[in-house]
């Protein structure tokens, strides 16, 4: 391995409200819970239950359910209601800190599916969180901002397309299923929200060059304006960066979001690998 590939980038998440926009509408709450493709025997892992709105349906749909609240209240308030249900466990816990092997070790579950109404300031990590755990993890579906949403199934060439695109589409194939207008919630969010899901079907399923490769595409898409090749500068001298671009055919002024996910990984095998 090249030691010029580019060491990780601290994702450090604010976290002011905890984002608490509450779902409010039963119709889009059990439309949520039809779409989901969880398995009966499977263990769901549900990701900020707040008032458990969702936990409630969900606990008909799989044999445990394992629901993590970062808020106390809220958290000792689900588990005085759920305290005579086997079924549900409420974890009073950061998501970013819970290891998801760790959880299907405790529920002797091989692998997990995780659902989530996303507390948006953490939308990020917590799909980094999430995914970078890919191999406890069958399914994720969550909901996000349609804005991000649209990030995330973004095809090469589109304004959409970026470092968190080809992340994502390295672990999953992501779907947009529906979206929800702001007024399904209560308080309602600026923003319009999309129900998105995440099969997950790792790409490169090789462990240590896939971690590598994202490092090398959060360098690839660090300066959106700029050329790849103005971006691969900051880690590689200009004639190596120019060699690896020319030899596979792709002019200096390429941007990397021009760039499908095989041809960002054919740049990054010829100058780390
Ligand atoms: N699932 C509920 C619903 O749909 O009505 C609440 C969704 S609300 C958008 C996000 C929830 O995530 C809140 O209950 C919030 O307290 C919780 N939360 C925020 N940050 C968290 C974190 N780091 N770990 C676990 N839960 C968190």
């Amino acid at each position: 391995m090249n030691d010029k590939c580019p060491g990780p980038t601290v994702l450090s998440p604010r976290r002011p409200k905890l984002g608490q926009h509450f779902l409010r509408d039963p119709h889009i709450c059990q439309r949520i819970v039809n779409a989901l493709a969880v398995r009966p025997a499977e263990l769901l892992v549900e990701i900020g239950p707040g008032h458990g709105v969702m936990t409630r349906l969900l606990a008909h749909r799989c044999h445990k359910l394992a629901a993590i609240e970062i808020d106390p209240a809220l958290a000792r308030n689900l588990r005085s209601e759920f305290r005579e249900d086997a079924r549900v466990e409420i974890l009073e816990q950061d998501v970013l800190h819970t290891s998801f092997t760790d959880l299907c070790e405790r529920y002797q579950a091989r692998d997990c599916y995780v659902f989530g109404n996303l507390p948006y300031y953490i939308t990020s990590p917590i799909l980094h969180h999430v995914l970078e755990a890919w191999k406890s993890v069958r399914h994720v579906t969550v909901m996000v901002q349609q804005e991000v949403a649209e990030r995330l199934v973004a095809s090469p060439g589109s304004r959409a397309y970026g470092y968190l695109s080809v992340f994502v589409q390295c672990f999953t194939r992501p779907q947009i299923l529906f979206g929800i207008p702001p007024g399904a919630f209560s308080p309602p969010p600026k923003v319009r929200s999309a129900l998105v899901d995440l099969p997950v079907s790792p790409r490169y399923p090789d462990e240590a060059p896939f971690t590598a490769f994202l490092k090398f595409a959060q360098l690839a898409f660090a300066h959106k304006r700029k050329s790849l090749l103005n971006n691969l500068l900051s880690s590689f001298s200009r004639s190596e960066a120019e060699a690896a671009l020319e030899a596979l055919a792709l002019g200096p002024r390429i941007r990397a979001e021009q760039l499908s996910l095989d041809q960002l990984r054919e740049v990054f095998q010829r100058l780390c690998l």
